[in-house]
């Protein structure tokens, strides 16, 4: 279901930034689908119970952030676009929302920071290009796995990783920076040697800017749901991968191992970038996660 709304409000500041302090969000809801998606449980407080099926739209998007961009309590800080759902989603074929975005942000000049899943941003390639010209545009691109079998099951509306990278690997030169997000390493399906040095290996050889990296994190409701995709899908490991996760963490001595291999593949590769914000920044190491 697809419901179009009218915002009252679209950009949303959070204290702790990841990788900014603010979100501008047009859609609500994920086609994508990620089965680790830390996002799908903020839909219950909107009345809705299925994150990656009920999507909002806000078709003022780019009137509301034109009135919000002029405020004078406003301070050009660097604005991430797409924190809670992708920006560029299977909803964004038929709205075309972000080419009306990008117009606004280059009217004033505010930075960005994009971070997408889908190619479908190849389409408005040319326009962050132009954008690019009169304002900072940083892109990532997150991604967990190049094996093909294990993206389909989760992450099922996503490009292969592969093709994300290259897509990615088209932004360098013209954006500010381009940063690999290798998020969520997950334990036992995209940890193993092979994923690991063949994800630097590609970053490196593709010229990606930065690669950073972080543990797949398991909370509240998305600790049965995910528990439940491994039952289902790779039931060879389910028990291994249950006992890794008493808590919402991965255990530390195995996230230790996986650390010092990731270390070890930073040096091989030098690969020690950082992404750094415009405005409010924070220190890189927050970032470089490890
Ligand atoms: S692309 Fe992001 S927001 Fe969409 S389902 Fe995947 S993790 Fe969630």
């Amino acid at each position: 279901m697809i419901k179009e709304i009218q915002a009252k409000t679209v950009l949303t500041h959070h204290e702790d930034a990841f990788p900014t302090n603010w979100d501008l969000n047009p859609y609500r809801g994920c086609t994508i689908g990620c089965k680790y998606c830390f996002a799908q449980y903020s839909h219950y407080y909107l009345g809705f119970d299925d994150f990656f099926k009920n999507i909002l739209v806000k078709t003022n998007v780019a009137d509301r952030l034109a009135i919000e961009l002029k405020s004078k309590k406003w301070q050009n800080e660097q604005i991430k676009i797409g924190g809670i759902a992708d920006l560029y989603q299977h909803a964004e074929k038929k709205y075309e929302l972000l080419p009306q975005i990008f117009d606004v942000i280059k009217k004033h000049r505010n930075p960005i920071f994009i971070q997408t899943k889908s190619t479908l941003i190849l389409r408005d390639f040319d326009i962050i290009k132009e954008l690019s010209k009169y304002t900072t545009v940083d892109i990532s691109v997150s991604i967990c796995t190049l094996d093909e079998s294990i993206r389909k099951v989760l992450e099922p509306g996503a490009a292969p990783a592969i093709q994300r990278m290259e897509m990615l690997a088209r932004f360098k030169g013209i954006c500010r920076s381009t940063t690999l997000a290798f998020i969520p390493i997950i334990p036992l399906l995209s940890d193993n040697e092979k994923n690991l040095n063949e994800t630097f290996r590609l970053t490196k050889s593709l010229g990606i800017d930065n690669i950073v990296t972080s543990f797949l994190h398991l909370r509240n409701k998305g600790k049965a749901s995910f528990l439940e995709t491994i039952k289902t899908h790779f039931p060879h490991i389910y028990q291994e991968f249950s006992q890794l996760y008493t808590n919402s963490t991965l255990n530390e001595s195995y996230a230790n191992t996986i650390k010092a291999k990731i270390v070890k593949l930073r040096n091989e590769y030098d690969l020690h970038g950082v992404f750094v914000p415009v405005a409010k920044a924070v220190q890189p190491q927050q970032l470089l996660l490890f």
